[in-house]
């Protein structure tokens, strides 16, 4: 059985008041069936695992860089990410393929460095609108897939997110049938390449738009094992929502 999950985006939001999020949340969510992940900015990441230690909720970082350390100012290593008190790294967002030019290989770099320090790797993968509307999604998907993630992947390592990138923000979300085809998709790609033990075991996350109101639909949809959240993470009230219609 893959245990549901619910992961938080802050993405370039939060300074310490958001912390009384936090605080919020683990109360309202002790020893919760659901794995708990907020990926907060860096800058609150040590400060975030402080406040849910205790409360099975983990933190994570949004990016690292693939290199394990040396001359490369303003990056992360995943190191560092660990050793603040990450147990997670989001990497491929759609966000920073567009503003830092990230391509396949250098997520499937990072992705790599990533699981070798012991982080569980979120790898992003969805395709624009333009894509979709000429019937390239799944092409796109697969190429995605096949460049980003690397062959160590487990299902304890990987963790794979479904982001549209027309949905994210937008409020607009992909018909149930249409999550469904690239779920199952992604999960028959996974057990082609790794093997269908490996295969059934990573967890697959639908990404964009995803609010209290429409989450118990999207978490329906066959092979939706979670959701990556990105604006209603920032509220506790809104995030209990979706953590609660996974429980
Ligand atoms: P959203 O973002 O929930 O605000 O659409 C999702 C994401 O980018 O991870």
């Amino acid at each position: 059985m893959r245990r549901k999950l619910a992961a938080g985006n802050w993405k370039m939001n939060g300074t310490g008041v958001a912390l009384n999020e936090l605080k919020e949340l683990s109360a309202s969510h002790p020893s919760s069936p659901v794995e708990i992940l907020i990926c907060p900015p860096a800058t609150l990441l040590h400060r975030a695992g402080n406040t849910v230690e205790g409360s099975g909720i983990t933190v994570g970082g949004q990016d690292c860089h693939a290199a394990t350390s040396g001359a490369h100012t303003g990056d992360l290593s995943a190191e560092m990410l660990l050793d603040a008190g990450a147990d997670a790294v989001i990497l491929g967002h759609s966000e920073r393929r567009e503003d830092h030019g990230e391509q396949n290989e250098d997520i499937r770099a990072k992705a790599r460095t990533a699981m070798d320090a012991g982080l569980k790797a979120i790898v992003c993968v969805g395709e624009s609108l333009e894509q979709r509307e000429a019937a390239n999604t799944l092409d796109i998907i697969g190429g995605q897939m096949s460049g980003s993630i690397p062959d160590q992947a487990t299902g304890e390592n990987l963790i794979v997110a479904y982001e549209p990138i027309w949905a994210i923000g937008t409020g607009k979300v992909p018909t149930l049938e249409e999550i469904g085809e690239v779920h199952d998709f992604i999960r028959a790609r996974l057990e082609r390449r790794f093997g269908e033990g490996v295969g059934r075991s990573v967890r697959l996350l639908y990404g964009g738009s995803v609010k209290p109101s429409n989450a118990a639909e999207i978490f329906g949809v066959s092979n939706v094992d979670g959701a990556l959240v990105g604006g209603a993470s920032l509220k506790a009230q809104d995030f209990s929502g979706i953590i609660r219609a996974l429980e």
